[in-house]
């Protein structure tokens, strides 16, 4: 289980997500990778290895959104190459996950009979298309990802940026901890408080089971019954 960090803020995030992830390089991971919302597009860039193979990524193709998601990878299922790296996406959902999705075998079964193609070995992309698939059903992000966590089993810590949305990241905690920090319209997601130390000290923990919708201006908190837990 390695590195999750999210921001919603102000200015690009980009190089804030990088430094924010080199602060959880203590705990080892194998590739890196950052996703983030580009005038409402989804964009990613990932390297193999070091963050710095990341950074020179970022240099030859700068990313300028103002959300982002970012995470450093310790493979369990796959890899670890660049193609198994964080985020996983297609262009409605981006994804990155601390854990293991128990199910992901009889998911992906599942998906790739309804048409959806999978193009790493991982397990957390079936996290991207088992939300892409409650989309389908209702256009409405907090709707598909409450529906979409009822379908997985497993560990995870979960971010999540959507295209057409460029105020939203949401997050999950299962087994695997997140916490919240709260800025003064900027908002900050990471595995571990330590990654936002620099951003912000005011930090609330998600509770296990719990899931949120963070906002520039503020979070929302709800637990596994979608009761508000904030
Ligand atoms: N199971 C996922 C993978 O292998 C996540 C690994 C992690 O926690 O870094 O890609």
């Amino acid at each position: 289980m390695c590195g999750i960090v999210g921001i919603i803020g102000q200015k690009a995030v980009a190089t804030d997500i990088v430094d924010a992830l080199r602060r959880l390089e203590y705990r080892g991971y194998d590739s890196a990778g950052i996703a983030t919302v580009e005038s409402g597009r989804l964009e990613r860039r990932r390297a193999e290895g070091k963050l710095r193979n990341l950074e020179g990524r970022l240099l030859q193709e700068p990313l300028t959104g103002h959300t982002g998601i970012g995470h450093t990878r310790w493979a369990t299922h796959g890899r670890p190459t660049e193609r198994n790296a964080h985020p996983h996406m297609n262009a409605q959902v981006s994804v990155v996950h601390n854990g293991i999705i128990e199910n992901y075998r009889e998911l992906k079964a599942d998906l790739t009979a309804k048409g959806y193609v999978f193009e790493s070995d991982t397990d957390t992309e079936a996290i991207v298309h088992v939300i892409t698939d409650e989309l389908s059903r209702n256009d409405d992000p907090q709707e598909a990802v409450k529906n979409a966590l009822a379908r997985l089993q497993g560990a995870f810590a979960l971010a999540i940026i959507f295209s057409g949305h460029d105020d939203l990241i949401m997050a999950a905690r299962q087994g695997s901890p997140l916490a919240i920090g709260h800025g003064s319209g900027e908002m900050y997601l990471g595995s571990d408080a330590i990654a936002l130390a620099p951003f912000t000290d005011a930090i609330t923990y998600l509770d296990e089971g719990d899931w949120a919708v963070l906002r520039a201006t503020g979070v929302e908190i709800f637990d596994r019954n979608g009761r508000r837990a904030d």
